[in-house]
């Protein structure tokens, strides 16, 4: 029977035309109705060289239904690459042509001898959301762009982390990851923001090893790399939020780069001495305002649900209520990624749900006793609920509407800092 689903958190997989986005010069080329794309865009940060209105676009009918859109397909991808400058090409699926039966690879295949490179990915909507998307242009660009190389560039480390654009802090997170394995001494190589793209994404099979920040996302990419170009990867499952998670990311990082272990500690020895300064400064706020707020709830893709987790407990102490992760995880990551959840400091335990209907989660959030005021850090859906439980309420994950959202970040120590401002300058509004 048809499942009615209540405020969904994420997109079609062609909502992955954000991912090509967020590769700087390249270029999303649609092969799809004509309404998906304005669909699936929205106006967080999206404009710039090339924003989803100019995407090129197949925009198929009912005639190509009939009759086949790859003539359409063709000559939209030839005059991309006519009049679009771009450094790659990516051409996207949407249902339509999946459904009829479009061979879009053939057609790109007949672009192989052009001067830029053109791939495609398959992503229907009907196929999954935009994080298995985002997987698909990832693994486009290992199968039909990267070749093997036998050169490797010695502390060259390849990050890869959550979904640009459905995380709204993408940016600043990855541009944190990046210095967080810098300051080991380690070269960091990302594909995604400003000054990396083409150049970076011809770097990668010249890395040391992969390293996925995520507790799910690109694991698959990540085992493909391993098989066809023989790169290793660490899988870090936890988003590092704060000194905890983040000194442990750098410990673990290290040891398997072959770090020296006195260089490691320094690097933490630096970043906790500064960071616990900060929170020194302020430690009678948040002691004033733990009895406030005694229960938190998270309610997030499984990147943020676990990363926030583990922050508010392991390093604020407070107690979590039940945690929802909305992402849709596939179901065989589900049971480590639950075990993550139980792996809290104190012996603290946190129950999480994977939970899709917003209806089910308000519903839950409602009947719980937070034993005071909740703090519920989630997408703007949980404003209202929060609100009518007179909780305080942070808007961290898809969608994000009440914050403007630049480069600021959420990863590592300074990201930990800024969510300690974010939550306190709520709380403190209580009192005003
Ligand atoms: S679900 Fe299909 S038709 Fe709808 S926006 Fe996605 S690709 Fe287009």
């Amino acid at each position: 029977m048809a499942k009615l689903l209540d405020k969904q958190r994420y997109k079609c997989a062609l909502g992955a035309m954000q991912s090509v986005q967020a590769i700087e010069r390249a270029l999303p080329v649609l092969h799809s109705g004509p309404g998906c794309a304005q669909k699936l865009s929205d106006t967080n940060g999206s404009s710039g060289y090339f924003s989803p209105n100019i995407f090129p676009c197949t925009s198929i009918n009912e005639k190509d239904v009939v009759f086949g859109g790859v003539k359409k397909l063709h000559s939209t991808i030839d005059n991309a690459l006519k009049v679009v400058d771009a450094d790659l090409y990516v051409v996207l699926t949407g249902c339509i042509p999946e459904i009829v039966g479009d061979d879009t690879g053939e057609v790109v295949s007949e672009f192989a001898d052009s001067d830029k490179p053109v791939i495609y990915a398959p992503t229907a909507g009907f196929k999954g959301n935009n994080y298995k998307g985002h997987e698909q242009v990832v693994d486009a660009i290992i199968d039909q762009y990267l070749k093997k190389s036998d050169e490797k560039e010695k502390g060259l480390v390849n990050i890869w982390a959550d979904v640009p654009y459905q995380d709204l802090f993408w940016l600043g997170n990855i541009r944190e990851l990046e210095k967080l394995v810098a300051s080991l001494g380690l070269t960091p190589n990302t594909i995604f923001g400003y000054k990396r793209g083409i150049k970076n994404i011809d770097k990668i099979t010249k890395a040391e090893f992969n390293l996925l920040v995520s507790p799910w996302v690109g694991l698959g990419s990540m085992k493909k790399m391993e098989k066809k170009f023989n790169i290793p990867f660490l899988h870090y499952k936890t988003l590092p939020i704060g000194a905890t998670e983040t000194s442990k990311f750098l410990r673990e990082v290290g040891k398997f780069a072959g770090v020296d272990n006195e260089k490691i500690e320094s690097v933490i020895k630096e970043n906790e001495d500064y960071y616990y300064y900060l929170i020194e400064r302020y430690a009678d706020l948040f002691l004033e305002n733990r009895v406030i707020n005694k229960q938190f709830t998270v309610v997030a893709d499984a990147q943020y649900a676990l990363g926030i987790t583990k922050f508010l407990v392991n390093d604020l102490g407070l107690i979590p209520a039940k945690q929802f992760v909305v992402d849709d995880t596939p179901s065989k990551y589900r049971e480590d990624i639950k075990k993550e959840f139980e792996n809290l400091n104190f012996n603290i335990k946190a129950e999480a749900s994977f939970e899709t209907d917003g209806y089910k989660i308000h519903e839950e959030i409602k009947n719980h006793d937070y034993h005071g005021y909740p703090l519920v850090l989630g997408g703007y859906y949980e404003k209202e609920v929060t609100e009518s439980l007179k909780g305080n309420f942070i808007n961290i994950s898809w969608p994000v509407q009440d914050k403007v959202v630049l480069d600021s970040h959420y990863a590592g120590y300074s990201g930990g800092i800024r969510l300690i401002e974010d939550i306190y300058t709520v709380a403190v509004q209580r009192f005003n």
